[in-house]
C-alpha cells in the first residue's frame, strides 16, 4: 500500500509543470519537482524548508534586538490606552486563550501531536510561566510595526504570523528538568536537561492565526502610532534613513554576508 502511494506521488511530481531551478535569485538549486523530491514547482528544498520555518522563502527572521524598540513603543501605547475597550477586549481574549489551553505537557511528549494540540500546549506553557496578555499583545503589534518599517523584510501576512508566533513561543517553550547528581567524591553537582519543541511549521501558523484573530482590531488603529512612537523614542528604523542600502546591495558590496 505504502509503495503504491509512493508511486502515485512520484507520478504526480513528474507530471507537475515546473521550473528547472529555484526562483530565488542567486540560488541555482533544482526545484523540488525537477529533483523529483516534492511538488514544489518554483523552489528548491532548502527554500521550501526555510519558508516552513520562518514564513518566507527569503526574508531573514526578525532579530530580538530589532524588535526591542518596537516592543517598548507598543508597551507604552498599551499602558496609555489600558482602559480603552479596544485594548481591554483583546487582553481578555488573550488571557482566555491561555486559560482555556488545558494542561501543560512535556516538550518530549508532544512531538507527534497535531499542530492545533501543540499550539494549545504552547499557550498553556505561557500561562504557567506567568506571561501577561499585555506582553502577547505588545509582541503582536511590535512584529507588525517592524515588518512595516523594515524595507528588507517580507511584508506578507504569513511572515508576520509566523514571526509573531516565534517571538511568543520563545517566551516559554521548553521543558526543563533539574537534578542533583551524586559524585564519587561524596559531593553533588547540578544536572539540567532542557527539551524544546521544534518551533517550526504548522504549529507556528496555528498560533499566529489565533493571536491575530484576537489582536487584529487593535493593530489597525495603533500600528501607525507604534511606528511613530518608535521614531520619537529611538529614532527611525535604519532602513528608513536616506543612506540605507537594500540587503542584496550590501551583500554584493561585501558589507554583509
Ligand atoms: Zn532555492
Amino acid at each position: 500500500m505504502a509503495s503504491k502511494q509512493h508511486e502515485s506521488l512520484a507520478m504526480r511530481i513528474r507530471s507537475v509543470p515546473h521550473r528547472a531551478t529555484c526562483a530565488i535569485p542567486g540560488c541555482g538549486r533544482p526545484t523540488m519537482a525537477a529533483a523529483g523530491t516534492g511538488l514544489a514547482d518554483c523552489h528548491c528544498q532548502y527554500h521550501v524548508q526555510r519558508r516552513a520555518r520562518y514564513g518566507s522563502h527569503w526574508a531573514a527572521p526578525l532579530k530580538a534586538t530589532d524588535l526591542k524598540p518596537y516592543l517598548k513603543a507598543a508597551h507604552r501605547w498599551i499602558a496609555e490606552h489600558r482602559n480603552d475597550i479596544a485594548v481591554t477586549y483583546p487582553l481578555i481574549g488573550l488571557q482566555g486563550l491561555m486559560d482555556g489551553a488545558g494542561q501543560v505537557e512535556r516538550a518530549q511528549d508532544i512531538k507527534r501531536l497535531p499542530a492545533a494540540k501543540r499550539a494549545r500546549v504552547a499557550f498553556a506553557r505561557l500561562r504557567e510561566a506567568g506571561v501577561k496578555p499585555e506582553r502577547l499583545l505588545a509582541i503582536h503589534m511590535a512584529v507588525a510595526a517592524l515588518i512595516e518599517d523594515d524595507r528588507d523584510s517580507h511584508n506578507v501576512p504569513e511572515f508576520r504570523l509566523v514571526q509573531t508566533a516565534k517571538a511568543v513561543h520563545r517566551l516559554a517553550s521548553g521543558t526543563h528538568s533539574r537534578w542533583e547528581v551524586a559524585l564519587p567524591n561524596g559531593t553533588t553537582a547540578p544536572l539540567a536537561i532542557h527539551n524544546y519543541p521544534r518551533s517550526s511549521g504548522q504549529v507556528l501558523r496555528v498560533m499566529g492565526r489565533e493571536l491575530d484573530e484576537i489582536c487584529r482590531g487593535v493593530m489597525q488603529d495603533a500600528l501607525d502610532t507604534v511606528r511613530r512612537l518608535r521614531v520619537e523614542m529611538f529614532g527611525p528604523h535604519p532602513s528608513q534613513r536616506p543612506d540605507w542600502l537594500p540587503r542584496h546591495t550590501r551583500v554584493r558590496l561585501g558589507l554583509e554576508k
